[in-house]
């Protein structure tokens, strides 16, 4: 890899597993912050920073930081502990919690209890209770806008996987059959059937992500109890049928104890059957530290070093099996906010 893009690729790691960035009172954004329901940043306010071609979404404070955004030039600076970190980066607008992407999680409450979850615990006034016909409107006005290029839906699972993939499929419908037929349509639910597959597929559902979190099964039992590990993988495999190589991803979740030869084994195991991985450093914070803690011990934070390598892993692997997070127009591999996405940041 070249030095330079390496560097790179080590300051958005660095940004991904630091603290806040610290935005000086008297500043006034440019576009509204985002309030993140799912995904790393459940609960936090955050803007998206973008800086030589990379993305990252940051929370940020009023109070104080790890981080500082300052003017510059008519431009931003970004400090790290006070010292030159980022000489120029620019803000981005999201559109609905994602850069150029509508992506809504239709609902907070869950049935399930992963112990990484933050979503389920959040605040109800901050958790939205959109109808699914508001949320059709909100995605037909925001494809309005010039920077709209794709649509997202998400959801936990407030009685039941195939009722909440039918609530998925309305949305997807109702969008599909309105929308521009280029833009694309991801979707990230939990199936228990392969019907409830098909049926977001029929929908119009163009991509799809269904969430391993972990490939070490052991771990998977102690956070994702109420889940089953073994249906999971054969959902994936069946929706690579359904969707294509290449149209099916899956979160893996860096931090929970697992060893990195355990994290490329599930790489491998997906890439091999066409799945294209995420890994996601996990995002430890007072709604999740305890419950995780009690289940695992105590857990070490991931380090920009290991999210580097094991992103340097996951490229290999994904040149062996030719696969590649490029060939996704939707969700998070079109996002790149969170993690080290292979062939766009390094
Ligand atoms: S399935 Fe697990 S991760 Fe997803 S919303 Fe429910 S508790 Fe959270
Ligand atoms: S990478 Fe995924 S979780 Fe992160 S902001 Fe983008 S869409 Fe959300």
């Amino acid at each position: 890899m070249e030095t330079d893009l390496k560097d790179l690729a080590i300051k958005k790691a660095i940004l991904i597993t630091g603290g806040p960035v610290r935005i000086p009172g008297d500043m006034v954004l440019p576009f509204h912050p985002s309030r993140s329901t799912a995904g790393p940043g459940a609960g936090s306010v955050s803007i998206v920073l973008t800086f030589r071609g990379m993305r990252v979404k940051k929370a940020i404070s009023r109070k104080e930081g790890e981080f500082e955004l300052v003017q510059k030039h008519g431009g931003y600076e970004l400090l790290r502990n006070g010292h030159p970190f980022i000489p120029v980066v620019e803000i981005r607008p999201t559109i609905f919690h994602s850069p150029e992407q509508a992506f809504f999680n239709l609902d907070t409450e869950c049935i399930y209890d992963c112990k990484f979850c933050a979503s389920r615990k959040l605040d109800k006034r901050i958790t939205k209770n959109l109808d699914l016909d508001k949320v059709v409107s909100m995605v037909l006005n925001a494809s309005k806008r010039d920077d709209f290029k794709a649509v997202a839906f998400t959801s936990a699972v407030v009685d039941s996987p195939s009722e909440t993939v039918k609530r998925l499929a309305y949305v997807i419908c109702r969008v599909r059959e309105q929308l521009d037929p280029d833009i694309p349509i991801g979707v990230e639910p939990y199936v228990e059937c392969f019907d409830d597959i098909d049926r977001l597929k029929a929908a119009g559902a163009d991509e799809i992500k269904i969430n391993i979190e972990t490939y070490d099964e052991g771990t998977f039992k102690k956070v994702c109890g109420k889940q089953d590990f073994r249906w999971i993988l054969k959902a994936i495999r069946y929706a690579v049928q359904v969707f294509g190589r290449g149209k099916v991803c899956t979160n893996i979740i860096v931090g929970l104890g697992e060893t990195d030869e355990n994290v490329l084994e599930g790489v491998s195991y997906m890439a091999k059957i066409g799945c294209v991985t995420t890994l996601r450093p996990l995002k430890l914070n007072d709604l999740n530290v305890s419950d995780l803690e009690n289940s695992l011990g105590h857990l070490e934070p991931v380090t920009p070093d290991r999210m580097i390598r094991l992103a340097e892993g996951q490229k290999e692997i994904f040149e062996l099996y030719g696969i590649s997070p490029l060939s996704f127009r939707t969700m998070c591999h079109m996002c790149t906010c969170c993690d080290i996405v292979p062939f766009r940041d390094i």
